[in-house]
Formats: C-alpha cells, structure tokens, sequence
C-alpha cells in the first residue's frame, strides 16, 4: 500500500483535482485505490459523487475514533475507488483533537488496519499546514504537489518544502518528496514555460514528467459529481490525468 498526501498550503491549486483525478485514473487501471478526503470543504467528497451534507459518517468520525474507516468508508458511485469523505464537521475536529494523545498520528493508525485492501491511498489535504495537514503528512509516505507555474510559485514552495522536512525528521521518517505536478498549465504563456523551466533546474527529477493543462473540462466536472476523467475521456486534461496515474504506477515501482 502506497499512501501519498496531495498538499500545498496554497489555495486553489489544483489539490483536489488532482487527488479525485488521480484516484479515478488509478482505479481505471485496475488498481485498488482509496481518496481520503482531508478537507472540511468537502471538495473530494461532492468531486466523486457524494454528497456532503448527507454523511452519516465521515472522516472526523475516524480521526476522533467516533468510528473505523471500515465503517466510514463509501465506494464513489462514479469511479472504482473508494471515498473516505468529508464535511463541515471535520473543521471542529481541529480543536477537538488538542488534548488526544498522538493526535497528529490519527489516520495513519486508522489507516493501518486496511494495509492489505488498497495499491494507493490518496489523501486531499486541506490548503493550510494545519493539524489536518499534518495528520496527512504523518499517515504518508510521500507528498504529491501540484503546482501552478505562476510568479510566486517557487516563494511558496519553501514553507512546504520546510514542514515536510520537518515532520520527515521529527515524525514520520518515511516521508519524502514525490514530486511536484505542474498543472492549470498555459502553453502560451511565457512565464508558465520560464518557472517550469526553473522548477525543473531546481528540482530535477522530482519535477513529474506529466503536465496538466489548463482544461475547462476538469473545471466542469465536479458539478456532475464525475471526476473528470471519467467526464470527458478524450479532453486535454482528462488525458494528462491518465498519464499522470501511468507516471505513478511506474514511479511506485522503484520505490
Ligand atoms: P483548495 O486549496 O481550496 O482545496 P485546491 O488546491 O484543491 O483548492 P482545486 O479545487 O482542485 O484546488 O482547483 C481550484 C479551481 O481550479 C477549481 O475550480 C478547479 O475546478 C479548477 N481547476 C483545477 N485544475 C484545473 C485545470 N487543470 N484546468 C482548469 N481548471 C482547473
Ligand atoms: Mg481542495
């Protein structure tokens, strides 16, 4: 079982899209594959075709251990994974989790019960270095993050690049770098090919050979609740998730 966290402090990256992408794209390719949703925004949850508002149990059930992940868990009624959703509720479970003991190792040890069922858990963390974020790094063995090719994209970096190495030495010595996913990509944009360029110089082969472009497709998708490489098979973006998902497969290999 591979566990990876989809994280940037950073919002509106393209996290979620990613993370719910990713998992249709996997299970597409027959791997047995698990989305934790790890955001009381609930995006991955409405993103695979459930709805939030109407859980019964969900992620902050299982970080409080109000409930298992057996029990919590759903299958997405649009992709072949399953979903371990999310809601509103989840944004209380920041402070209610302060006086638990090991607080910040909750989903890994909900996790590790389920080592046999899944190639690929998947967790969509939230756009803040919280203790929801934190419980992801934990429960990971490597960070995935998606990234725009923007002016300031390299600045942010740092402060995620700075806990990660944080959590690695304190926390969670399994944990590195993965990659950095370009996505939301313009080729026409000048800028856009300087900073990959850049990204690329710094950061050499933990640069993903994939890059996501900018597709309205991907955009549109989550308001059916079908990831968009379910949506559209043949659109850009749907393409690039695809070859991302093989990009993994074969990454997991090596390590
Ligand atoms: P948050 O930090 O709020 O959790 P996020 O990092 O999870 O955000 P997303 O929700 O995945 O980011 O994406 C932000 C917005 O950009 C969404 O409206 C999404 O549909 C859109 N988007 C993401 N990727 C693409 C893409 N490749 N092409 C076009 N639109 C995209
Ligand atoms: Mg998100």
């Amino acid at each position: 079982m591979h566990i990876f966290a989809i994280a940037n402090q950073k919002g509106g990256v393209g996290k979620t899209t990613t993370a719910v992408n990713l998992a249709a794209a996997l299970a597409a390719s027959g791997q047995r594959t698990l989305l934790v949703d790890l955001d009381p925004q609930g995006n991955a949850t409405m993103g695979s075709g459930v709805d939030k508002r109407g859980l019964e149990k969900s992620v902050y059930q299982v970080l409080l251990g109000l409930a298992s992940l057996f029990q919590a868990r759903i299958s997405s009624p649009s992709g072949k994974f399953d979903l371990l959703p999310a809601n509103r509720d989840l944004a209380g479970a920041e402070v209610e989790m302060v006086d638990l003991e090991r607080r910040e190792m909750r989903l890994k040890e909900a996790l590790a019960q389920h080592q046999e069922e899944y190639d690929f858990v998947l967790i969509d963390c939230p756009p803040s270095l919280s203790l929801l974020t934190l419980n992801g790094l934990c429960a990971a063995h490597g960070v995935v993050i998606p990234m725009q090719c923007e002016y300031y994209a390299l600045e942010g970096l740092s402060d995620l690049v700075n806990t990660i190495k944080k959590v690695h030495s304190n926390l969670n010595r399994d944990l590195k770098i993965i990659g950095l996913l370009r996505v939301m990509f313009d080729t026409r944009a000048t800028l856009g090919h300087q900073v990959s360029a850049e990204l690329e110089q710094h950061f050499g082969d933990k640069v993903f050979k994939t890059i996501v472009p900018r597709n309205i497709r991907l955009a549109e998708a989550p308001s059916y609740g079908i990831p968009g490489v379910l949506f559209d098979k043949s659109a850009k973006g749907a393409l690039a998730y695809q070859a991302f998902a093989s990009e993994m497969i074969e990454r997991v290999k090596t390590m």
